[in-house]
């Protein structure tokens, strides 16, 4: 019975994620289309206009940024749970945002393993982007980014570390609550919550440690999905031991 009440509490998790991309992307839209009426009715002044047209691509961009932060690689079509190899989905990620990172002079430094875990792949790359872009977000002067995977436990362990800004503890107790963002306009507040809403339906657990202008220190683990080589070598010490 506990087991039913986890999955259906996960499924309305997800199902609560579509609807709310759907408004939280319509307000701006709204708000964009409202300011295009105005300008269209003429007899603003010069000033007015200006204002109104600056207002509007506001908006669109903070529908941008909240279509970047719920759905960079979704599909129309419903995704299914399967085996990802966290080596091939990182780097896909590294590469789609590689030259923002060069951007901002971040260099990326990398040490990958290919274990796999199971899960959508799809959110699984929308929650590496969400943390990658953060890192990246956290060094305005340039840095260096580092991705580390490894076994930790029985469980992969994927690491991803910033020289950054870094956060206080006030800051790191109010991350993934919805709306929270020290990015002011630039920001959603809705990045960290989608990494954790992610992260727990792959029955995974996040762990993160910042220290102010050191950095921040992201520690995803998930259940290490077996590959049949694996599976054969258990039965096998099963049969073994008794
Ligand atoms: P957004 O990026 O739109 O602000 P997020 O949910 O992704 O929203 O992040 C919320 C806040 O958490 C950010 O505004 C920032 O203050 C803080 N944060 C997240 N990741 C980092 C990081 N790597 N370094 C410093 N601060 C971070
Ligand atoms: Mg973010």
């Amino acid at each position: 019975l506990r087991k039913r009440i986890i999955r259906a509490e996960k499924m309305e998790a997800v199902s609560h994620l579509a609807a709310s991309i759907s408004h939280e992307v319509r307000n701006p839209l709204t708000a964009a289309r409202g300011f295009m009426q105005l300008l269209e009715q003429g007899q603003l002044s010069a000033e007015k206009r200006k204002q109104y047209v600056q207002i509007a691509i506001e908006e669109l961009d903070r529908a941008e940024a909240i279509i970047t932060d719920y759905l960079t690689f979704a599909k129309p079509a419903p995704e299914s749970v399967e085996k990802l190899n966290v080596k091939t989905e990182i780097e896909r990620v590294i590469d789609l945002l590689r030259p923002f990172a060069n951007m901002n002079s971040v260099e990326f430094q990398t040490l990958l393993a290919p274990f796999n875990v199971k899960g959508e792949r799809e959110k699984f790359q929308q929650c590496l982007i969400n943390i990658i872009k953060n890192a990246i977000e956290a060094m305005p002067n340039g840095g260096t980014l580092q991705i580390y995977v490894s076994i930790e436990n029985g469980r992969v362990l994927i690491r991803v570390s910033d020289t950054g800004i870094g956060m206080t503890k006030e800051q790191m107790e109010r991350l993934g609550e919805p709306y929270f963002t020290t990015k002011g306009i630039k920001g959603t507040g809705l990045g960290m919550m989608v990494v954790y809403r992610i992260i727990e339906s792959m029955n995974g657990t996040i762990h993160i440690t910042s220290e102010v202008n050191k950095g921040t220190e992201v520690s995803i683990y998930l259940p290490l999905a077996q590959s049949w080589k694996n599976t054969i070598a258990n039965e096998q010490e099963k049969v073994f031991a008794t």
